[in-house]
C-alpha cells in the first residue's frame, strides 16, 4: 500500500503552470452541459429504465435545506438567510410532496443505502422539523433499519449543542460534517462567522461517543487576513481534534457572481503566492499528522473508509465530493438539488419560490438535466479513474468499450505526452499513471478527456485550483 507521503509531492512550479480554471468533476458531463430540454417526462422514463435493470441499483438520497441564520461573507452556496424559522414551513411542505412524488417512481424494494442532508444549513431546522423530515423519508422510501448505511448531515456548530448530536443519532445519522473554515478571530470577524474551537470540539467529542464515524470538517484557505502562519495555527487546532476527514477549499473571490463576497475587501485577501504557500504548508502539515491526500480538496486518516476505498479501487466521485458508495442511483430532493439516476443527471428549480410553486401544482420541480450517450459514459469512466484511482489501463478500456484505446484517444495521448514531459503522469504503451506531483493537478489531467471543453473552450465558468 502507498503511504500518505509517497502519494503526493508538492511542486510549486508545476502548480503555477497548471493553475488554470477547470471543472471539479463531481460529474461528467458537468452541470454546464445540462439542458432545459430535459424535463420531468424524460426523468420519469429514465427512472423506469433504472427499475427495469437486471439488478436495480440501491438508492442514495440528497436533501437540500437552503436556510441559514447568518450570512458568511465568503459564501457562494444556494441559500436563504433568515432569522425566522417559520420560513422553513412552506419549504418543508413542498419537500414532503416532492418526497412522495419521487418515491412513487421507484420500485419500493430498492433500498436506500445512503442519505445526505446538505445546505445551506440543515441544522437550521428545529428538532421537530428534522424528526418530521426523517419520518417522511422513512414512510415513502425503503430505508432499512440496519445494515451498511451512511446517513450524513452537514452541521453548523453555531446552531448546535451536544444534545442535538444525541437527537441526530436517534434519527439514524451516523456521519457528520462540520463547517469551520478558520479559527483565527480576526478572519472570523471579517467573514462574519464567529465560532469557537471549544464549541466545535465539544460536538466532535459527543459525536464520537454516539458512534458517528468518518467525522469530517471543512476549512477554507485564501480568506481575508489569513496568513501562512495563522492558517497553520487553525490547522494545528483542528488536527488536535482528530477529525477523520478534512475538506480544505481554496477561496475563489467572485464578487460579480456572489453578492455576499462584495462585503469582503479585495485588498484584505492573501496574494496568489501566499495561497500557494498555504497550500504547500497544509499538505506538509496534514501528511505529517497522518492524513492522506485523497485528491482535489480532500484528506483522510489512513484508517478512514475513503482511504480503504481508494486502495481497493472502489472510490467514487459524486456531487458531494468523494464517496465510498459505488453503483447507486442518486435522487436529489429540495431546491437546486442534482440527481443522477441510471444514465441521466437532473436538476431541480434553483429559486425557492419556483420550486414550491411546481410542487403546489403536484409537478416534479425538475428544470434541466442531461441523458448521457455512449461517448459520455466512456469519458466519464476515464475521468472517474483519473480522479479516484490515479491510473487508467488502456487494455481494460479497449476490452470493456470495444475500442482501440490508443487509436481512439490518439489526440488526447499526444496532449498527455506534454504532461508526461512535465512529470504529471507516466505514460506507457499500456497505461497512464498519475505521479505524486500530478496528484495535486488531477483536474488538469482529467480535462484532456473532457470533450465539451474542447468543443466550447468554455472554462470561464469554473474555478482555479488555487
Ligand atoms: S457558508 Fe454555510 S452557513 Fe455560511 S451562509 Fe453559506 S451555506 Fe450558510
Amino acid at each position: 500500500m502507498k503511504t500518505a507521503l509517497e502519494t503526493t509531492h508538492f511542486d510549486a512550479g508545476l502548480i503555477r503552470k497548471y493553475n488554470k480554471q477547470g471543472p471539479r468533476y463531481t460529474s461528467y458531463p458537468t452541470a454546464v452541459q445540462f439542458s432545459d430540454s430535459f424535463n420531468a417526462a424524460v426523468y420519469r422514463q429514465q427512472v423506469q429504465f433504472s427499475n427495469e435493470e437486471l439488478i436495480p441499483r440501491p438508492l442514495s438520497l440528497y436533501v437540500h435545506i437552503p436556510f441559514c441564520h447568518e450570512l458568511c461573507y465568503y459564501c457562494g452556496c444556494n441559500k436563504k438567510v433568515s432569522q425566522h424559522p417559520e420560513q422553513a414551513v412552506p419549504y418543508l411542505r413542498a419537500l414532503y410532496r416532492e418526497i412522495e412524488l419521487q418515491a412513487a417512481l421507484f420500485d419500493h424494494d430498492r433500498d436506500v443505502v445512503q442519505l445526505h442532508f446538505g445546505g445551506g444549513t440543515p441544522t437550521y431546522l428545529s428538532d421537530a422539523q428534522l424528526a418530521g423530515l426523517m419520518a417522511q423519508l422513512r414512510e415513502y422510501f425503503n430505508i432499512p433499519q440496519s445494515g451498511r448505511h451512511e446517513w450524513s448531515i452537514e452541521i453548523d456548530p453555531r446552531t448546535m449543542d451536544e444534545n442535538r448530536i444525541d437527537l441526530l443519532a436517534e434519527l439514524g445519522f451516523n456521519r457528520i460534517s462540520l463547517g469551520i473554515q478558520d479559527f483565527n478571530p480576526i478572519v472570523q470577524r471579517v467573514v462574519n462567522r464567529i465560532q469557537s474551537p471549544e464549541q466545535t470540539e465539544a460536538l466532535i467529542v459527543r459525536a464520537r461517543q454516539q458512534g458517528f464515524r468518518s467525522i469530517s470538517v471543512d476549512l477554507i484557505y485564501g480568506l481575508p487576513h489569513q496568513t501562512v502562519n495563522s492558517f497553520k495555527q487553525t490547522l494545528d487546532t483542528v488536527i488536535a481534534m482528530r477529525p477523520d476527514r478534512l475538506s480544505i477549499y481554496s477561496y475563489a473571490h467572485l464578487p460579480e457572481l456572489f453578492r455576499a463576497q462584495r462585503l469582503i475587501k479585495e485588498e484584505s485577501l492573501p496574494s496568489a503566492e501566499t495561497k500557494l504557500k498555504m497550500f504547500a504548508a497544509t499538505i506538509q502539515q496534514l501528511t505529517t499528522a497522518g492524513y492522506r491526500y485523497i485528491g482535489m480538496d480532500h484528506f483522510a486518516l489512513e484508517s478512514d473508509e475513503l482511504c480503504v476505498a481508494q486502495d481497493e479501487g472502489t472510490l467514487q466521485r459524486n456531487f458531494q465530493g468523494y464517496s465510498t458508495m459505488a453503483r447507486c442511483d442518486l435522487i436529489g430532493l429540495g431546491v437546486s438539488s442534482i440527481g443522477q439516476v441510471g444514465d441521466c443527471y437532473s436538476q431541480n428549480q434553483k429559486i425557492i419560490a419556483d420550486y414550491q410553486a411546481e410542487l403546489e401544482n403536484d409537478q416534479l420541480p425538475i428544470t434541466r438535466g442531461l441523458v448521457m450517450n455512449d461517448e459520455d459514459r466512456l469519458r466519464r469512466t476515464i475521468i472517474q479513474q483519473i480522479m479516484c484511482q490515479d491510473r487508467v489501463n488502456f487494455n481494460a478500456f479497449s476490452n470493456k468499450f470495444h475500442i482501440n484505446f490508443r487509436q481512439y484517444f490518439s489526440v488526447e495521448l499526444e496532449l498527455l505526452e506534454v504532461q508526461a514531459a512535465d512529470g504529471l503522469v507516466v505514460l506507457t504503451e499500456d497505461y497512464l499513471e498519475v505521479t505524486p506531483q500530478g496528484r495535486l493537478l488531477l483536474r488538469s489531467i482529467a480535462m484532456i478527456f473532457d470533450q465539451y471543453l474542447k468543443q466550447t473552450g468554455n472554462k470561464a465558468r469554473f474555478s482555479k485550483m488555487i
